[in-house]
């Protein structure tokens, strides 16, 4: 019998269906590839992807000697999931690390350097954040009140808003950390969630008091040695996703096929109904779908339905290139974040030619904007003309810039973003939970659930392979008792 309650061996092979092949799913399916080959497990895996393409948001193009990524531009150094998987499919060689971040903030309409020592806006140094103009005299003696300030005593979550403004009032998270996280997440940092989005901060304020204390001892991203620069590929993140298609056998990838529905099958294990009216018998399933996809790809369960109250924020990123000589008053650092309370479009800006200036052709400028973020979406639908006027009008207010760029490409991510609101870890868990009582064998993985970054996909995409294999019971051997 099976040790752990999965189906039976029984000499055929068991069938593993990937519903996505963004970076979660390719992910998953390279190492489930990887252990089936390894330990020679009677498993075959299919991987359904519904676009032409595999790699999901992951997008690089190629324009007159740019290289711009539509999507994911960069993960933080430090990340070891993703730095192994770009080991593994062999482009170790080709990861480039970013020039170092001198970022801007706009408040207030003025233009500031962001404090030495502000990792993700939080204040881990005095020094720089005394000197600064971003804050008032006031506001820097409420931030300092960190160093005083008891420990909460809330033990439920709370928003990442309420937690900052108890610490370091109002003015340090409007003008910095509402900015820098605005940038990573498009949310409302009020609505986000403190223990899904930073559980470290939440454990540094239990263990240390004070987060500024507390940042001298504590690293901000618990077990891993994460540096504040940034790396991705020579060629482009996309390159990423091709080194893995290459490694994948052929008859895993299915591509150009959507799935609409997985139903229960009668003889035990799930039938997953493609558009085309044929369907695939799985004896488990990962899906690596958006969340807001899967009450209707799951319609009789109930449970799901909870997902349509998980936002998710449209975005849109513009790539805007110019001649050298077009652009006067440049700015000296690599981009600029906008607080909400400056009248800006642009919620942040990359000058790629100085942050990656291996994607630039000599004697050009490429600044890459984003627009949209929760609050502040119908932007995104505007058109593309409509869009470059007011991201033009936007750099114009800090530079000047003389001739029309040489190219605009906007790309546009509708409900791209999930919102991690408050109580989100709770939630999922809850979800993973249902899903695992009532259709065992079913796994839930992506950017909707566990992490949002790159990097985090990747840890899902892997680690949801040990718990596939787990079910079936046939990890690392394909014995069963
Ligand atoms: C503009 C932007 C910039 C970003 N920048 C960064 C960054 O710099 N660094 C970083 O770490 N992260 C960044 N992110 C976040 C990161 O890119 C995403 O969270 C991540 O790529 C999501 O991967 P995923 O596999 O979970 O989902 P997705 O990439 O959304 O993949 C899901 C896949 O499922 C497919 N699919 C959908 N429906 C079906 C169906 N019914 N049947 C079959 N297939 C289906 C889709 O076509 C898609 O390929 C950014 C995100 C955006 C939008």
């Amino acid at each position: 019998m099976p040790k752990e309650g999965g189906p039976l061996v029984t000499g055929k092979k068991q069938k593993i269906v990937i519903i996505g092949g963004g970076m979660t799913g390719i992910t998953s399916a390279f190492y489930l590839q990887d252990k089936i080959k390894k330990h020679q497990l009677p498993i075959e895996v299919k991987l359904i992807e519904a676009s032409r393409s595999l790699g999901g948001k992951i997008q690089t193009i190629n324009k007159d000697d740019f290289l711009i990524e539509r999507g994911p531009s960069s993960f933080l150094e430090g990340k070891k999931g993703i730095t192994k998987l770009i080991e593994k499919v062999g482009l170790k060689d080709q990861l480039i690390r970013s020039e170092r971040e001198k970022l801007y903030v706009i408040s207030n309409e003025k233009l500031y350097s962001i404090p030495e020592g502000a990792m993700i806006g939080i204040p881990t140094q005095l020094k720089p954040f005394i000197f600064t103009g971003l804050f008032s005299f006031f506001g820097k003696l409420r931030a300092s009140a960190d160093l005083i300030i008891p420990r909460s005593k809330e033990k439920s979550d709370i928003s990442i808003g309420e937690f900052f403004r108890r610490r370091f009032g109002d003015e340090v998270v409007e003008n910095l950390i509402e900015p820098l996280l605005s940038g990573i997440y498009a949310g409302d940092i009020d609505q986000l969630s403190l223990k899904s989005i930073f559980p470290q901060f939440y454990d540094a304020e239990k263990k240390y008091r004070s987060i500024i204390l507390g940042s001298k001892n504590t690293t901000l991203y618990p077990g891993e040695n994460v540096s504040d620069r940034f790396l991705t590929l020579r060629n482009g993140l996309q390159s990423l996703v091709e080194a893995i298609e290459e490694k994948l056998d052929a008859d895993i990838v299915l591509k150009g096929h959507r799935v609409e529905k997985v139903e229960k099958s009668f003889n035990g294990g799930y039938e997953v109904l493609l558009n085309n009216g044929e369907s695939l018998f799985a004896d488990s399933v990962i899906s690596a779908l958006p969340h807001y996809l899967l009450p209707n790809l799951f319609s009789e369960y109930p449970f799901f339905e909870p997902l349509n109250n998980i936002p998710a924020t449209s975005v849109a990123t513009v790539a805007m290139a110019f001649s050298k000589n077009a652009v006067r008053n440049t700015l000296e650092g690599t981009g600029f974040v906008v607080a909400r309370n400056s009248d800006y479009t642009i919620n942040s800006c990359t000058f790629t030619h100085k942050k990656w200036p291996d994607f630039t052709p000599d004697g050009k400028v490429l600044f890459h904007s984003y627009i949209g973020r929760a609050g502040d979406e119908t932007v995104v639908d505007l058109s593309d003309a409509e869009i470059e006027q007011i991201v033009l009008a936007d750099l114009h207010k800090l530079m000047e810039i003389t001739e029309k760029p040489d190219f605009t490409i906007v790309s546009r991510w509708k409900k791209a973003m999930p919102q991690y609101t408050i109580g989100h870890k709770e939630r999922t868990r809850q979800l993973k939970e249902e899903v695992n009582k009532s259709l065992p064998g079913i796994f839930i993985v992506g950017s909707s659930f566990d992490g949002i970054g790159l990097p985090d996909c990747i840890d899902q995409g892997e680690s949801v392979v040990e718990d596939v294999l787990h079910f079936l019971n046939l990890k690392g051997d394909n014995r069963i008792s």
